[in-house]
């Protein structure tokens, strides 16, 4: 039986998070590349886009953690644990979090992602459009840049692919042009 399929049959053809029946699919849970049950639920699409961000978070449609945290599959109780830090402002996600209990391999993995990290303290990438960058995105630049300490200019237009994030300063990216690694500033750039 494939991994779709035993999330399908376990499920019972219901999105494991809300219970929805629309737009069912499998999920892997980051930072996992690998199919496999234990890595895998079964979401919906309005699950899904919120899960990646794809669509504003609403707090109302997540309600049903309340029950699918209690889930018997690890996956599940992972993805409940990290979509409720994301709501934990709005006061009753905190307090199904203060009723959960994670093993401690299974926290040590849904603490992976950063959701239960404050926004203010979280270093995140934007390029000029407000657009979040990640590691090994391509960006293009938006205007020529002088490279310091050399006479080389990066012009406008030049793709930069497989960028590094300054984790010290949300300003800066690096990237390669023309084989020499450089220092980007966020607000020039445009992923592309
Ligand atoms: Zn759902």
């Amino acid at each position: 039986m494939s991994v779709l399929q035993t999330l399908q049959e376990r499920s019972n053809n219901t999105c494991e998070l809300c219970a929805s029946t629309n737009g069912l699919k499998q999920y892997t849970i980051p930072p996992s590349l690998n199919e496999n049950v234990a890595n895998d639920v079964l979401v919906c699409n309005t699950c899904l886009d919120q899960i990646e961000s794809k669509t504003d978070m609403d707090p109302n449609h997540w309600r049903s953690l309340n029950d699918s945290m209690w889930s018997e599959h690890v996956a599940v109780q992972i993805m409940a644990w990290r979509m409720l830090q994301r709501l934990r402002n709005e006061g009753w996600p905190q307090d199904l979090l203060d009723m959960m209990y994670l093993d401690d391999d299974a926290l040590a993995l849904a603490r992976a992602t950063g959701e239960h990290e404050d926004e203010a303290n979280k270093i995140i990438h934007r390029d000029a459009n407000g657009v979040i960058l990640e590691s090994g995105d391509s960006v293009v630049l938006i205007k020529d840049l002088k490279v310091k300490g050399s006479s080389m200019v990066a012009k406008q237009g030049t793709a930069v692919r497989n960028i590094r994030l300054d984790h010290e300063n949300a300003e800066y990216i690096e990237g390669k042009v023309d084989g020499q690694q450089i220092v980007i500033i966020t607000q020039y750039v445009k992923k592309s």
